[in-house]
């Protein structure tokens, strides 16, 4: 069985680590297509937007998978549809071996307890009047998992798990900074005892040295609670200490996954490549030589034929131009959907 991702017709085995514990949650062959507006009023041919196209994906029990690609390739979409915010078009997500399409409205609503969502904007994503002890608690109160001096102990407990003291409690959200707004947002996705969760941008809105501290954060809660993190960003800078695995999307599509490892010293996709020399570093010597993409990624309506990348990579050639490359792996562990620099 060759696994592809993006295809049509897409081989449903998903590519996952050599090694390691079992996947927690599977993702087959899924694709969300949208209505786009049309300018026509009335107009009956509006255009599909296909925001994911056929993402075969398996995340494993414990580890961090890092998702990273530019405004528009799908990443958040994608996380949106493992979580079930959104219903796929066609196509599977398994969580802990369930089929969750299968599952009743109620069973669904237990479910939500282990995957939960933490926003890119911490004040965008708190309701500004609420207090902490609201915000943290709410979850609490959703699930019925504890009441009175118990649910008090327990928000006391997660703001400390974040770096917080309880005096935090009686505030509003605007009296924090970004960190610690975004410590208040963690604290309330941990409140109802998550395994996996979706870190959308967790990071982006921050300053740089204030990314450090919580993605510090989340790696000593994730090693403290053994939760699984699909951590999705625009820079591969952000995700390269948290993550196990990082995979690469572009329109809709995984084009690279690989190990952090495999990632950051052997990049095959050009894409991957330009997204590598586009991170700053403190010593230019060590940089690899900045790949400057022309244009945009293309509109998702209207994908290029062949390699969506070909009309923006210094390699296509004219293969790319009319055959979509399989992701496809070497020798087990390193995908990559490319004609001129398959995985070795
Ligand atoms: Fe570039 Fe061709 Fe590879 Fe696409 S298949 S990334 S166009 S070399």
């Amino acid at each position: 069985m060759s696994p592809v991702s993006g295809s049509e017709n897409a081989d449903t085995q998903a590519p996952g680590p050599a090694e390691g514990a079992g996947p927690l949650v599977r993702v087959d062959g899924i694709w969300k297509e949208f209505r786009a507006r049309s300018d026509a009023l009335l107009s009956r041919a509006r255009p599909t937007v296909k925001a994911v196209a056929g993402v075969n994906l398996e995340i494993y029990r414990g580890e961090t998978l890092g998702l990273v690609g530019e405004s528009g390739s799908g990443k958040s979409t994608l996380g949106r549809l493992i979580l079930r915010l959104m219903d796929p078009t066609r196509g599977t997500v398994w969580f802990d071996g369930r089929d969750l399409s299968t599952l009743s409205r109620s069973e669904l609503r237990a479910l939500r307890r282990d995957m939960q969502l933490v926003f890119q904007d911490p004040y965008a994503s708190l309701n500004p009047r609420m207090k902490v002890r609201s915000i943290v608690g709410e979850g609490i109160e959703i699930h019925d998992l504890a009441r009175g001096r118990a649910k008090e102990e327990r928000i006391v407990q997660l703001l400390e798990m974040v770096g917080m003291g309880p005096d935090a409690m009686n505030r509003y959200p605007h009296e924090f900074s970004g960190g610690q707004r975004q410590r208040i947002g963690i604290a309330r996705a941990l409140a109802v005892s998550p395994r996996f969760v979706v870190l959308d941008e967790p990071v982006s809105a921050l300053d740089v040295s204030i990314q450090a501290q919580i993605i510090n954060l989340l790696q000593d809660l994730q090693e403290r609670l053994h939760l699984t993190y699909l951590f999705i960003a625009h820079d591969l800078r952000v995700v390269e200490h948290i993550s196990r695995r990082v995979g690469i999307m572009y329109l809709g599509k995984i084009v690279e996954l690989a190990s952090r490892e495999q990632i950051y010293a052997n990049p095959r996709h050009p894409y991957t490549r330009a997204l590598l020399s586009a991170i700053p570093t403190i010593d230019p010597a060590s940089k690899p030589e900045r790949i400057k993409l022309p244009g945009e990624m293309p509109s998702p309506v209207d994908p290029p034929p062949g390699c969506a990348f070909n009309p923006r990579c210094p390699y296509a050639e004219d293969r790319c131009r009319v055959k979509e490359p399989a992701l496809e792996t070497g020798h087990g562990s390193h995908w990559v959907a490319c004609h001129v620099f398959p995985a070795q």
